[in-house]
């Protein structure tokens, strides 16, 4: 809902209105309606926070996304406390700048990069953003996934950046650091994303990451993946030197001529090494036997950037609810529309200006 008023100034201001508990229900949502509020310029009301999540309303990670998206542009916000579920942003013009936001958890540090990056690949300066947190979270981007997979992705459409691993963080100690330089985006070179066609016959790498933790584990790990029926190439084995606490995480590269695919999934105490392979070695099956280019992940993170263009399609082996949400939250704000094929063994999804 979309709703104009004019403020006690007597400006004329638009305030989106967003249901933070519709379809997926989680954090991307307010990720989604920060950025989209900065680069618009419009005003955002949002309710319900991560209504469907375990521990509603906004945590660290959360509250740094705001704090975050206020300090690029200048922006205001109320109700930005721990564990609120209802949030009022008002933003300034963006500026380029260097950026430094500590979490203070373990929380992504990737996704808040991600929620500045569209507005800061929009203004006329180049721009870093350093952030300490946790680098290799569940149900976050890695950082690997972030160098390998979303940045070559969004190159193809002019957005162009660059990211370094400075230290690794695992949940739950976090203290990790990610910087991301943010190129002003070459709009006029027309490029558009464009990820329809499957890659031909990638390699298969596999990676192993190990912090503080005993070497059987990767030990075990190299052996269940070597066993498990994809045809790896190598593991390579990273004993974390830098890591303030343990952690595990285990990925799978596709390597192909024109992209590469990081999936991952993660270790914890208590969850056998075998469910930590079975899960990865699912994810990467279920992705080569579709007909899609890029997995489900890049997907739902790929929209904004089809929509600041207005243009632009990709394939994907499944219509997640991330994706799905994602659009709508988009929609709310910018004058696009997303289309959904169904084809045989993908989604092809495609963004065109109202
Ligand atoms: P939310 O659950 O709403 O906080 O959103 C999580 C975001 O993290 C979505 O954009 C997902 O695509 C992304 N994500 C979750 N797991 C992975 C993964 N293993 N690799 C890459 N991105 C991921």
């Amino acid at each position: 809902m979309t709703k104009e008023f004019t403020d006690p100034w007597g400006s004329t201001m638009e305030t989106i209105f967003v249901d933070g508990s519709a379809g997926e229900g989680g954090g991307q949502i307010l990720r989604t309606s920060l950025t989209l509020s900065c680069i618009t310029g419009k005003s955002l009301h949002i309710e319900n926070i991560r209504a469907a999540r375990r521990n509603p309303g906004l945590a660290k990670q959360h509250l740094s996304c705001v704090r975050a998206a206020c300090q690029i542009c200048n922006g205001q916000s109320q109700g930005a406390a721990k564990g609120s579920t209802v949030l009022d942003f008002q933003p300034g013009p963006v500026q380029s700048g260097d950026f430094h936001f500590d979490i203070g958890s373990a929380g992504s540090a990737s996704l808040v990069i991600q929620t500045l990056l569209p507005a800061l690949f929009l203004a006329d300066k180049p721009s870093t953003v350093t952030v300490t947190g946790g680098t290799h979270n569940p149900l976050a981007p890695p950082f690997d996934f972030l160098n390998e997979t979303f940045l070559p992705a969004i190159e193809t459409a002019g957005f162009q950046g660059s990211c370094k691993l400075i230290k690794h963080g695992f949940f739950p100690a976090g203290g990790g650091k990610i910087t991301f330089n943010i190129q002003p985006w070459q709009k006029n070179t027309g490029q558009i994303i464009d990820l329809c066609q499957k890659s031909k016959e990638p390699q298969i790498h596999a990676r192993i990451y190990t912090a503080k933790l005993p070497e059987h584990v990767a030990k075990r790990q190299r052996k269940l993946l070597l066993q498990s029926g994809l045809s790896i190439r190598n593991v390579e084995q990273i004993e974390v030197e830098d890591s303030d606490g343990p952690g595990n995480c285990v990925m799978v590269r596709l390597c192909g001529s024109e992209r590469t695919t990081v999936f991952t999934a993660f270790g914890m105490r208590g969850k056998p090494s075998e469910e930590v392979i079975s899960e990865v070695v699912s994810l990467t099956e279920a992705f080569l036997t579709s007909e899609a280019a890029i997995d489900r992940f890049l997907a739902d993170q790929l929209l904004i950037y089809m929509a600041i263009a207005k243009a632009g399609s990709f394939t994907t082996n499944e219509f997640s609810s991330h994706l799905q949400t994602n659009m709508e939250v988009i929609k709310k704000f910018l004058p696009v529309d997303f289309y959904v094929d169904r084809q045989k063994q993908a989604y092809r999804i495609s963004c065109q200006r109202l």
